[in-house]
């Protein structure tokens, strides 16, 4: 039986989850208060390792599977491209890296995301690299403002799209009613914005800052993303995306000198070539505690829902996540504790 089921938030999680829903027969409707200050900033760039012990990132086998055909569809779907695949140049930071990443290298599941690289052959003489790089495979990035804007888009055009604020008083969960229209489930993928809302509480979801420079040189010339410290994109036009900054526990929406000085410290560790700084962003990441996302139905209600907790890397999860989060309220299958609401209880 097809479902009526209204979304409050489309960043991210609320997109690609209203996506699924159409996807399996289902009618949806997303109701968004035009402050998307997460899914639209970010870099997107989706990374298989974690640099800091040289591992692989969380199930990132799976996660890349169908992040990758769900990126290639959505670009046919929506008719633009901003999938772009790209190699990552890790300068490594100390020796130690240095003999993590070989360990790892010479290990079976490592041997698609990382490969050895001479430092003639990327042509990057420039670099600071005084502990050898390394490459990494299978990355790719998002153009997120671009991706979101065209989503987002898609669903108006089909009129399952309203702007505005979830208004408490407009809903009566024991009817299941928002606004005089009857819906089967109610989901909230409100990034960042979970706290406040009077569902889920106290909510798991915090706030993690974060500021981002673009910049444009005509020196660096590379078609790789540079990693040390920081990230560095070329987007295209000689331009980068550079960062990011993690300010814990901090919701103030304001672009500081402070984190402007910390990434082009950072920078600088890694590069310190000519560029001009074009461009200062900040959004806010959904974080929880144990870095984990957070897919759960209400105690009280069992047709309410949350989708959050999409953290640093949502760009590489949501595309699974949102399937499994689907077959949760559809099938009830329920997620495995470790990414479960039911954690926190
Ligand atoms: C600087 C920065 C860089 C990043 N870089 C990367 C990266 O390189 N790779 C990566 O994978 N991830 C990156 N991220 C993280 C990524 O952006 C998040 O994981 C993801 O965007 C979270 O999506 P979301 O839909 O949960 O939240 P959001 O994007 O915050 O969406 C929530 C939506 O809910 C709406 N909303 C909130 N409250 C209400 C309400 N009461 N009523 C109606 N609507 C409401 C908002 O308007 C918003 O559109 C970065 C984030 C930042 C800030």
């Amino acid at each position: 039986m097809s479902k009526n089921i209204l979304i409050i938030g489309a960043g991210l999680a609320g997109l690609t989850l209203a996506y699924r829903f159409k996807k399996k027969g289902h009618r949806v409707m997303l109701l968004d208060k035009g402050e998307n200050h997460s899914s639209t900033v970010a870099a997107g760039m989706v990374n298989p390792m974690v640099f800091r012990r040289m591992n692989k990132s969380w199930r990132v086998d799976e996660f890349l599977e169908e992040a990758v055909s769900f990126y290639r569809e959505l670009e046919g779907v929506l008719g633009i491209e901003f999938f772009h695949p790209i190699s990552i140049l890790r300068c490594f930071s100390s020796l130690q890296e240095k003999k993590w990443w070989i360990e790892k290298s010479e290990k079976k599941e490592y041997e698609k995301y990382l490969a050895a690289i001479d430092e003639e052959e990327c042509g990057l003489r420039s670099l600071h690299c005084e502990f050898g790089i390394g490459l990494v495979k299978q990355a790719f990035w998002i153009n997120a403002a671009v991706f979101i804007k065209a989503f987002q888009k898609y669903f108006m055009a089909k009129k399952e799209f309203t702007t505005g604020d979830f208004k408490f008083g407009l809903f009566d969960s024991a009817t299941m009613c928002y606004d005089d229209e009857k819906y089967d489930d109610v989901i909230f993928c409100v990034g960042h914005a979970q706290g406040e809302l009077p569902y889920f509480q106290p909510t798991p979801i915090q706030k993690t800052k974060g500021q981002i420079l673009t910049i444009q040189s005509e020196e660096l010339q590379t078609e790789y993303s540079l990693n040390r410290k920081c990230y560095v994109i070329p987007v295209g036009n000689n331009l980068y995306k550079v960062g990011a900054t993690y300010e814990w526990h901090n919701a103030t929406l304001n672009c500081t000198s402070e984190a402007q000085e910390e990434i082009k410290n950072k920078l600088s560790c890694l590069y310190q070539g000519d560029y001009q700084i074009i461009h200062q962003e900040v959004g806010i990441r959904p974080t929880t505690i144990d870095r984990r996302p957070v897919l759960g139905r209400s105690y009280e209600n069992p047709h309410l829902f949350i989708f959050n907790g999409l953290g640093t890397k949502g760009y590489m999860m949501a595309p699974l996540l949102s399937d499994e989060m689907a077959d949760f309220i559809l099938d009830n299958k329920e997620p495995p504790m470790e990414y479960n609401l039911k954690r926190f209880s």
